[in-house]
């Protein structure tokens, strides 16, 4: 399998990430209608459909009326392919790399969606807690099929309980003290649904690294006197990209951790 049939392939689905991160919180489908101008509702023709391509060709604006097209279009179809990339060259052309890949897509629609609305739709965090389960159910059949330990071949869906009880612990912590939402309960439900897919201690490592990644931000935020220190970040972005950056560096990482 070569580079540019990944990067093809992951540049046609972020196309597909985008019309789901802009129908599914309006709850639309997904499906029909085709892509279409949000201003002159003229269909957008496939050759004016290509990925990243057509945007910079077209300037980003419409080939009709030239209504300017956001940038997140062009970014979510070049950052697909790369984060495809990056899985393929860390774990190789196997099971994992596939598994990983459906991660990582529902981690990228996910993410936009948190960043554009401040909003983790159940209809997404649910699929991918499920099919975490399933799969780490597998995973712990094969561990232990092969003559593993019952500690690492739980450890998977374990990862579950893990995820959901250091944010359910931190949501009621925060309020509790603050009599505030600190965390939205959107993002218990994420970090629950990454558990099965990364493991115990995956999950716990990569949520430690949300907060690091989540608290630079803000700092960053507030020195640019962009953000007041209440106003609330898109922290389901956080815990996506952490998810994503601990399965890529997860040789380099066990120094660190
Ligand atoms: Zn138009």
């Amino acid at each position: 399998m070569s580079f540019a049939a990944i990067f093809i392939f992951g540049s046609l689905l972020g196309s597909f990430f985008n019309v789901c991160i802009r129908r599914l919180p309006a709850g639309k489908s997904v499906l029909v209608p085709a892509s279409y101008c949000f201003k002159c509702r003229r269909a957008i023709s496939p050759a004016h459909n290509i990925p990243v391509l057509s945007y910079l060709f077209l300037r980003g604006k419409c080939a009709f009326c030239g209504a300017p097209f956001s940038i997140q279009y062009p970014l979510v179809e070049f950052l697909t392919p790369v984060f495809y990339l990056g899985l393929y060259l860390r774990y190789g052309f196997g099971s994992e790399f596939f598994l990983y890949v459906v991660l990582s897509s529902f981690l990228i629609v996910i993410a936009f969606i948190d960043i554009n609305r401040m909003l983790i739709l159940d209809r997404l965090s649910y699929p991918l807690a499920a099919l975490g389960l399933l799969v780490s159910g597998w995973r712990a059949a094969m561990h232990l099929r092969s003559g593993g330990e019952l500690m690492q071949a739980v450890s998977y869906p374990l990862g579950f309980f893990a995820g959901a009880g250091v944010l359910l612990t931190l949501y009621v912590g925060w309020r509790w003290l603050r009599h505030e939402e600190g965390l939205g309960l959107g993002d218990v439900k994420l970090a629950a649904a990454i558990g099965p897919w990364l493991g115990v201690r995956m999950v716990l490592e990569a949520l430690f690294l949300s907060f690091l990644l989540g608290s630079l931000w803000g700092v960053v935020l507030i020195a640019m006197r962009r953000k007041q220190l209440k106003d609330q970040l898109p922290f389901g972005a956080f815990i996506a990209l952490a998810a994503y950056l601990r399965l890529l560096l997860g040789v380099e990482c066990k120094l660190i951790f």
